[in-house]
């Protein structure tokens, strides 16, 4: 398989990582936004949260909890994002699943995660919620 992040699993490419287990992999970004900007990965190939088992998904997020937790110990940054990226138009550069931690300090110039609030349409809103209920299974 052509995935980069396979390759890092298989040890085809270098990372550096922080953290194993049978099914997670974190390793450091090597664009990083700030210091201590992790990604944590299934092992098992699967492009998007749609494509993933279950259980490697809430393998991927118990490991990103343990994970905040080390680098809140480890870098004492005053916040931190997680950011987890599906397709192409959500800027997924990368098609196998990955959660970021991007630690955060105040004054680090980052734009993540700042939109501007514009009050929405209570009915649409409401419409919206009734599709979304109408296929939770
Ligand atoms: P995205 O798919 O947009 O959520 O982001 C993919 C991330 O993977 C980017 O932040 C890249 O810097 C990072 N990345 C790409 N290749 C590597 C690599 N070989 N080692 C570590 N990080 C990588
Ligand atoms: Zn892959």
């Amino acid at each position: 398989m052509d995935c980069i992040f396979c390759k890092i699993v298989s040890g085809e490419i270098p990372s550096v990582k922080v953290y194993e287990d049978d099914i997670v992999l974190a390793f450091l970004d090597i664009n990083p936004l700030n210091d201590g900007h992790l990604l944590i990965i299934p092992k098992a190939h699967a492009a998007t949260i749609h494509d993933v088992a279950e259980a490697d998904f809430l393998a991927v997020m118990s490991a990103t909890h343990k994970l905040a937790a080390a680098v809140k110990k480890a870098l004492n940054p005053e916040g931190l994002n997680l950011l987890q990226l599906n397709g192409k138009v959500a800027g997924q550069m990368v098609p196998h699943l990955h959660v970021h931690i991007v630690p955060r300090w105040s004054g680090d110039g980052l734009t993540v995660a700042s939109w501007e609030l514009v009050a929405g349409d209570l009915e649409k809103i409401k419409s919206v919620a009734g599709k979304i209920q109408a296929e939770i299974v």
